[in-house]
């Protein structure tokens, strides 16, 4: 499938864990690539930065420096809707925000969380509201500029523990060709450095070198 491609990150680092591999696929293809991430993060997912002694202020324009960072790294565009993390809450008005974001790009994929995630409410709710935003934009009583388009096809990235999630790959994505603009991209999120310990970095050889997706 070619088009812009549209990826919605609960936080500012999961776009770079779930689906680094396959925005950089994308663009390499020559496709526009856009990341919205609903939070910095700043609460659940910003240890390090809190052990540190940072603010919430500092914390938060920490995260988003890095994720500005990796996205270019990966070529993608990136905005940012801090609504607020831990709990991401569930509303019309970032439903909304998406709506408006996904008319503006026209998507031909969109890329999300799966919808269950018993470790990590706020993935889930963030996969709700881009589904649901995905079938507003399409209804042309919608109140939101631009035009109503059809739904886009959803991928949902692989959740950190599938197993626990239900998680059963339909579609794995080989990102070989890519996997050191991944890597990069992930050297770039210093707030959540243990992830690169959990996948395995800097051990070589990298063992997993495929993005594993759901189709919703
Ligand atoms: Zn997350």
């Amino acid at each position: 499938m070619s088009g812009p491609l549209l990826v919605v990150s609960a936080h500012a680092g999961d776009f770079v864990w779930r689906a680094g591999g396959a925005i950089a696929v994308a663009v390499k293809r020559g496709d526009p690539v856009t990341v919205l991430c609903l939070s910095f993060g700043e609460r659940g997912e910003s240890a390090s930065a809190w052990r540190a002694g940072r603010s919430l202020d500092e914390i938060k324009a920490l995260r988003r420096d890095e994720a500005i960072r990796a996205a270019k790294t990966l070529g993608a565009e990136i905005e940012f809707c801090d609504a607020g993390d831990y709990p991401l809450r569930e509303t019309d008005q970032l439903t909304d925000q998406i709506v408006r974001v996904v008319r503006r790009i026209r998507p031909a994929v969109m890329l999300t969380h799966a919808l269950a995630d018993p470790y990590n409410p706020d993935h889930p709710a963030a996969a709700r509201m881009a589904l649901n935003a995905r079938v507003y934009a399409q209804a042309a009583g919608y109140d939101a500029p631009g035009e109503p388009l059809g739904a886009p096809p959803v991928f949902c990235f692989e959740p950190h523990q599938p197993e626990m999630c239900g998680f059963m790959p339909q579609v794995l994505l080989d990102i070989t060709e890519v996997f050191d603009m991944k890597r990069q991209a992930m050297e770039c999120l210093a707030a959540q450095r243990h992830m690169c310990r959990t996948l395995a970095w800097p051990i070589t050889p990298w063992p997993r070198r495929s993005c594993a997706c759901t189709r919703r």
